[in-house]
């Protein structure tokens, strides 16, 4: 790019110049690592440190690579550029084998790490061990300190990435393309500040390190092809509290930036693990489940709110994470939605909070199970219905993640043409919006019940098995909802839709056709009646 040395050299020149490039790299893509053929390929010269940042324009900074792989390079720097296309790889091979992003566990599959168990021997405060799996034997010596307050044991060590593991249950997060950062930050020498933390279990006299925590970091500095990392160890400390102390610190503590739904997923975690501890310590057998939810928060009463937190976490997590909610494409779950309708805070705020029953359930965990009619199992089932008759009638097909949803109210004000199936959804999706439409769908359910004559509590509205008649008349009202002429009406653009309104703004639209300012922008109030009729 742009090198004054390449221009002046003449064609014979070179391809000399390939020739050497290709021959010291071993014939092989300074980028992806894949071989050239210089009879298949169109190559590239470029410099490895840019000129901007003080790279030489001659032969000591230029690499070979595939002209496509330096078109899509992710950074300026070719040795950043090739980490970063590794991550991009190990990324692929790991949504091709379990659908997710990588994680710590996966980095060090490829790097060779994750083999062995530590084997060592504890001397009153002192640990001892070597590595003599890779040929290591030197006898290694650390003190062992107790943590005052936790009255946790662990030591300080630097361990060859053979010998470390990634814990997978106390760290249930994936790692991102956010990692460009770190790889970035440690590849121009600044130090790791804050290092890993893992645990061994003294049991059985060798233990593999899981790392806990930390992963991010770990990942970035492995990448860039460090062997060993900086590890603190605690020894045989109790996982429950590990496991806590790691979800607290994304809820309570807020040290760590979490992902809200990951904080869900650790939630279910903790749940499933208190069922079997409850099950373990009242004597029941495996598949016993003729407790209820509020004998769990009775039997853990000295943390009965987040026993209750806890199976709420449960019913959110396997809804938001089920592989058919055909909704969860259109959820962003970063925190700030740039490029998808719904965040995942609003679907907390609406779906969450408006369907599922918040107090711990009397009736037996296994209640009605094998009739279907278990009012756990009914309601996540429900819950996930609607969401994916709200998915099919205004997202799928509709909403375009290319327009994505960056100041879309401006750029239609500018003139741009936005798609109106696009602009339904997007203004449908608003928090404010959806927040009340929403409710109607309640309403509606109720209603039902109401004309069929069935008693109902309706705080538990989604735990009664809804008759198709009725998902038919909810459908409908999606629909009708959806087509009305206020979601494509541009000129509301600056004023309606302008700002973030609140949730009663939007109530008195829904309920009089007005804005508070007395503004028509519906043709009529909303009728309910109306609006599950074709
Ligand atoms: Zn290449």
């Amino acid at each position: 790019m742009g090198s004054l040395y390449l221009s002046r050299l003449s064609l014979e020149e070179r391809n000399e110049l390939v020739k050497k490039l290709w021959d010291s790299q071993n014939h092989k893509c300074f980028i992806c690592g894949e071989e050239i053929d210089l009879d298949i390929h169109p190559v590239d010269i470029d410099h490895i440190i840019p000129l901007k940042m003080g790279g030489k324009d001659d032969p000591s900074n230029f690499a070979l690579t595939h002209h496509s792989c330096n078109r899509s390079k992710q950074d300026a720097n070719l040795r950043i550029a090739r980490i970063l296309h590794k991550f991009s790889k190990i990324s692929e091979k790991t949504l091709e084998k379990k659908g997710t992003s990588p994680n710590l566990s996966d980095i060090f599959a490829e790097y060779g790490g994750a083999k062995y168990k530590l084997r060592f021997k504890i001397d009153g405060n002192l640990i001892k061990f070597s590595f003599p799996e890779i040929g290591d034997n030197n006898i290694y010596k650390y003190p062992i300190f107790e943590d005052k307050l936790s009255g946790f044991k662990y030591f300080f060590g630097v361990f060859p990435i053979e010998y470390l593991h990634h814990d997978e249950r106390i760290n249930p997060r994936t790692i991102g393309k956010n990692i460009s950062k770190l790889i970035k930050e440690f590849f121009s020498k600044r130090p790791q500040l804050h290092i890993t933390l893992g645990y061994i279990l003294t049991e059985e006299g060798s233990s593999e390190i899981k790392v806990f925590d930390g992963q991010h970091k770990a990942a970035a500095q492995v990448l860039l092809g460090v062997k060993e990392l900086p590890v603190r160890v605690f020894v045989d400390p109790d996982l429950d509290v590990l496991l806590t102390t790691n979800t607290n610190a994304g809820t309570t503590l807020r040290q760590v930036a979490f992902d809200k739904s990951v904080q869900r997923h650790l939630g279910s975690a903790l749940y499933i693990e208190r069922v079997e501890r409850y099950k373990k310590e009242r004597g029941l057998a495996e598949d016993d489940y003729s407790f209820s939810e509020a004998d769990l928060v009775k039997y853990f009463k000295g943390e009965s709110r987040e026993m209750k937190r806890y199976i709420l976490d449960s019913i959110r997590d396997w809804i938001t994470h089920n592989p058919e909610n055909k909704l969860k494409d259109f959820i962003d779950f970063g925190g700030r939605a740039k490029e998808k309708p719904l965040s995942y805070s609003t679907i907390e705020k609406t779906f969450y909070s408006f369907f599922i029953y918040r107090d711990a359930l009397q009736t037996p965990i296994n209640y009605r199970l094998e009739e279907g009619e278990n009012p756990r199992e009914l309601e996540k089932q429900q819950i996930l219905r609607l969401t994916n008759i709200i998915a099919e009638e205004i997202y799928i097909g509709r909403f375009d993640p290319d327009i994505g949803t960056y100041r879309i109210e401006n750029r239609i004000q500018k003139g741009e043409n936005i798609p109106e199936p696009h602009l339904v959804a997007y203004r449908m999706s608003r928090e404010e919006i959806i927040y009340n439409w929403l409710k109607y769908i309640g309403q509606i359910i109720k209603n039902y019940f109401i004309m069929q004559g069935k008693p109902i509590d309706e705080n538990k509205l989604f735990q009664y098995s809804f008759p198709e008649p009725l998902w038919e008349r909810i459908r409908i009202f999606v629909k009708n909802l959806r087509d009305l002429p206020i979601w494509v009406n541009k000129e509301l653009s600056s004023t309606v839709f302008g700002g973030k309104q609140n949730y009663e703004y939007w109530q008195t639209i829904f309920e009089t056709g007005k804005t508070p300012q007395g503004f028509q922008v519906l043709l009529h109030p909303i009728n309910l009646m109306d609006m599950i009729k074709e």
